[in-house]
């Protein structure tokens, strides 16, 4: 009797966050991706804690990439029973041992600020501990990209690079039974060609289904050369003005694109005499990951690294920000410089106290360089509320508000439209995830207009047989 191959997905179905996909091959079964959903309280907490499964009947678990949304709620699924080995790059568990330990800390810290203004309401507990992650990551295995290894019987899978962040893969299924052979690619997140520091996007061949991402299928980025053109304007007005640039980032991958961006422009002798301050310890622990995977750099980021003594990771005008005293002494420079802090959408961390002293004065800059969602600090600045508040200080905001869009780390619809046809032959199924039911439609529009294949946009829960 043949053995049949579905799936089913549980997360990022028509929505952004919160990946996870479940894989049936005959009576094992596995997870792909385990991420956090983020969302408003409640609703996050209900979907986080609870899995269409039980943690302790899965079979394995393969991971893509170190984001959260991605990762994030691993150890819950361990703290919930889950007894089997975690798959995943090298890169990806070195990001995740602290991004997953930084993970319980914020938890942990969110939960004693809401139970300490509960007003009677039942305390909340956090979804995982530390212990919980130190748990996790016991578990990992990690896999090299072209190294394929067996998943079960009659079951392989390869990691290929996927140029989104350090670590990042698109993965392979390969199926065998009776002599026949199916394929199927796991896109996870899609990078974008030409970006700084890390290797294109690998491109696939003969795959027979292919789950993709869609955050950016309504979105077309704009290009590098504008990027910079329009960053070096906005750095010197900035400047001009005897104002400072602050930068809420990521602190991980954005804000080392963001510094090797500034590299390339330095070498080119613009945006050169400024200092560049990096205030984020996050950023500097993931810039430490980043050093020790020279291997995973684009040709000219290997070449710099190895003859420029660290660069594009550590240059005369940069400067990475420890303690919390240093990065308070920020506040009272007088010159201009560039400030990259996170967190990226001002929900948190060292950024909030350089807005509180910036937003109020005209010759300074705020500049965006990442996605803000609904509902942030960093969304009303960026949509241009006139008074926000800061550690519940109300502060009108003067501070000139920029936004570069090209430093995204997906690809945007010409590119995943441009990769998924050069796929030979044209894979049969596409399933579109990881993005809003607009960018997905929008997508799937353009992919059906050019390729002859099934594009599926799944909801949450939906089951496809793959093969039988
Ligand atoms: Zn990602």
């Amino acid at each position: 009797m043949a053995t049949s191959l579905r799936i089913r997905f549980e997360g990022a179905a028509r929505t952004v966050t919160g990946s996870r996909h479940h894989l049936f091959w005959g009576e094992r079964s596995g997870l792909f991706d385990c991420g956090l959903f983020q969302g408003p309280r409640d609703e996050a907490e209900r979907i986080n804690r609870n899995f269409a499964f039980e943690p302790s009947q899965l079979d394995a678990m393969v991971v893509s990439h170190a984001h959260l949304d991605h990762t994030g709620n691993l150890p819950t699924l361990v703290a919930g029973g889950y007894g089997g080995r975690i798959h995943m790059t090298p890169a990806t568990a070195d990001l995740s041992r602290f991004m997953l330990a930084d993970s319980a800390f914020l938890q942990e810290k969110d939960v004693e600020h809401v139970n300490k203004h509960a007003r009677g309401r039942p305390p909340r507990r956090p979804l995982y501990t530390p212990a919980d992650v130190e748990a996790t990551l016991e578990r990992i295995d990690t896999h090299e990209y072209h190294a394929p290894w067996e998943l079960w019987p009659g079951a392989t899978v390869e990691y290929f690079d996927a140029g989104h962040i350090l670590g990042s893969a698109i993965t392979t299924y390969t199926f065998e039974q009776n002599g026949r052979q199916f394929r199927l690619a796991m896109g996870g997140d899609l990078g974008r060609a030409n970006r700084p520091i890390l290797q294109d996007p690998e491109q696939l061949q003969g795959i027979d289904a292919l789950v993709l991402e869609s955050t950016y299928g309504n979105r077309v980025h704009q290009d590098t050369a504008e990027t910079e053109r329009q960053l070096i304007e906005i750095v010197e007005r900035t400047v001009q003005r005897g104002g400072r640039v602050l930068v809420p980032s990521f602190a991980v991958g954005r804000a080392q694109d963001f510094v090797a961006t500034l590299h390339k422009l330095c070498e080119r002798g613009e945006v050169c005499e400024v200092p560049i301050f990096v205030d984020s310890p996050m950023a500097r622990s993931a810039t430490g990951v980043f050093v020790r995977h020279p291997e995973l750099f684009d040709a000219e980021t290997r070449h710099l690294f190895e003859h420029e003594r660290g660069a594009p990771f550590g240059f005369a005008r940069l400067r990475y920000v420890s303690s919390p005293d240093e990065s308070r002494a920020l506040n009272d420079r007088r010159e201009p410089c560039i400030i990259v802090a996170a967190s990226g959408m001002c929900e948190g961390g060292r950024i909030l106290h350089h807005l509180l002293h910036g937003l109020g004065n005209p010759r300074n800059t705020v500049l965006f360089v990442g996605f803000q969602a609904q509902g942030t600090l960093g969304r009303r600045i960026k949509d241009g509320v006139e008074k926000v508040n800061v550690f519940g200080e109300p502060i009108q905001v003067h501070a000139e508000v920029a936004a570069l869009d090209g430093f995204s780390a997906h690809a945007d619809q010409n590119e995943l439209v441009a990769w998924v046809t050069a796929i030979k032959p044209t894979p049969r199924n596409i399933f579109l995830v990881h993005g809003e039911l607009e960018a997905a439609e929008a997508l799937a529009a353009r992919l059906k207009e050019h390729l002859p294949t099934q594009v599926h946009i799944p909801e949450k829960g939906q089951e496809f047989d793959l093969w039988t």
